[in-house]
């Protein structure tokens, strides 16, 4: 049963009655959780619980908890609890989020790689053009490279804005 069902099946009342208290006509019971408690100042309701002078609060597992003084993974498991393991295919869409995300991570990697060093072959042309001579063999070589770095990296924008 998971917690829900559990709260489902059982009251407040039922577990306190496991431990021998009948609450009075107007639900309160003697605190089992501050001595000396003679009038009684523990008020149960249908889903928790509450003490008036002590302050003592909690829902049925707390309850369990506090007078078998466990934790609350015993309380669990004491009223039939069971944890679920993960099934194989939740195991698997967990792996594949992360798959899919290392190789976002990977591919935007490659961009940023791939933009340095399209900037740094712009900045390279246009020191090679200002130091040629205009229109010379070399200048030209630069100019067309210039032109397809200068293509490449409007792609990669582009490719920026997708992301
Ligand atoms: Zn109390």
């Amino acid at each position: 049963m998971t917690v829900e069902e559990i709260k489902a099946a059982y009251s407040m009342r039922d577990i306190v009655g496991r431990y021998g208290f009948q609450p009075n006509r107007a639900g309160f019971i003697c605190c089992p959780f501050h001595g000396g408690d003679r009038e009684p100042s523990l008020k149960v309701y249908d889903r928790d619980f509450h003490c008036h002078a002590c302050g003592a609060h909690g829902d049925i597992f707390d309850f369990i908890r506090m007078m078998d003084n466990i934790s609350f993974k015993e309380a669990f498991m004491s009223l039939g609890g069971e944890y679920r393991k993960p099934t194989f295919s939740s195991r698997m869409a967990v792996y594949q989020a992360q798959k899919q995300r290392a190789m976002r991570l990977k591919a935007a990697e490659k961009e940023r790689e791939r933009r340095s060093l399209n900037n740094m072959l712009i900045s390279v042309y246009r020191a090679y053009m200002e130091r040629s001579e205009p229109l010379s063999e070399v200048w030209c070589d630069c100019y067309n490279a210039l032109q397809y770095q200068l293509y490449v990296q409007a792609e990669l924008s582009g490719l920026e804005a997708r992301w």
